[in-house]
């Protein structure tokens, strides 16, 4: 009997993935977590039924909450991540040397726990042997409460806004990361999809807008979210994600990306008219 993983976008539409096993399924405190093997996403976590991340499609996300402002910031050092669990927007900021502190702050153990045994690829800077990051199992919004202009950058690598992370996309909840940040912080967040999710983003960017000078959208392309096509908010104290940007310093990193480059950081910045509309001041 074949089986199938089936994530619904809307009422009538969504998406169905061939499936070989469960390797783990459980329910925390927080949520029901599920780790599918399927046939050609490898791996699969699966948070109250929705895909969080696969270990096909996981380098287009990670690259995407990470470069973009690590490589406009001009010497980000100390960066925070709420949500993250995975692991993997951690293993792409250990990629920046200049790097000396990786905060991630997830509220959720079980998370973390089943990605160091299962999601090794993505968890290998958070099974506790590297000492540039410290781990919180703690919400997010109660951490940044105690910590005031303490980080270079903020990541908000969270799930969609139910249960837990519904704080994460409010107004207060913004006030309080810009209060964490630096005088030239920069904030991410994953922004849902633009096709799926107008109603979000059009309320998350005002929310954002309430706080931050600049605030931007930006895309990338996610095979296993709905529709695809995915977005990140971009929330600067300072930096413009564009006229701030050190193309030669991207250019001249390191380590290899897949997803993220030095032309595609401009290009992400530029949106369709609809995903433009749906966030219009
Ligand atoms: N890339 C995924 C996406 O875009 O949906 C997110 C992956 S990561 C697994 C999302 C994590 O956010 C989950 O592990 C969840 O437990 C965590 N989370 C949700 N609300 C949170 C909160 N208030 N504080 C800290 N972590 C939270």
């Amino acid at each position: 009997m074949d089986l199938w993983y089936t994530e619904k976008h809307s009422n009538n539409v969504g998406i169905t993935i061939k499936a070989a096993k469960t390797l783990f399924s459980g329910k925390s405190k927080f949520q029901q977590l599920d780790i599918i093997e399927t046939l050609e996403f490898g791996r699969m976590m699966l948070l109250d039924g929705l895909v969080m991340v696969t270990e096909r499609d996981e380098f287009i996300y990670h690259d995407m909450i990470v470069h973009p402002a690590l490589f406009t910031h001009p010497n980000p050092k100390k960066v925070l991540v709420i949500g993250g669990g995975d692991g993997g927007t951690i293993r792409e900021i250990m990629k920046h040397p200049q790097v000396e502190l990786a905060v991630l702050c997830e509220i959720d153990g079980l998370v973390i726990e089943k990605s160091i045994e299962f999601l090794p690829s993505m968890a290998s800077e958070i099974d506790g042997n590297n000492p540039r990051v410290k781990l919180h199992v703690d919400d997010g919004i109660a951490y940044i409460r105690d910590h005031q202009n303490e980080f270079d950058i903020i990541l908000v690598d969270s799930t969609d806004p139910i249960g837990p992370a519904v704080g994460l996309f409010e107004e207060n909840f913004y006030r309080l990361v810009f209060s964490a940040l630096k005088a030239d912080g920069i904030m991410i967040a994953q922004s849902e999809s633009p096709f799926y999710h107008a109603e979000i983003q059009k309320s998350m960017y005002q929310n954002l807008r309430a706080v931050f000078p600049l605030v931007k959208m930006y895309q990338a392309f996610i095979p296993t979210y709905p529709s695809g096509f995915w977005s990140f908010a971009f929330a600067s104290k300072k930096y413009h994600p564009i006229t701030d940007f050190d193309h030669d310093r991207a250019a001249g990193r390191n380590f290899h990306s897949r997803y993220y480059n030095e032309d595609l950081h401009l290009g992400a910045f530029m949106l369709p008219t609809f995903a433009r509309e749906n966030i219009a001041e």
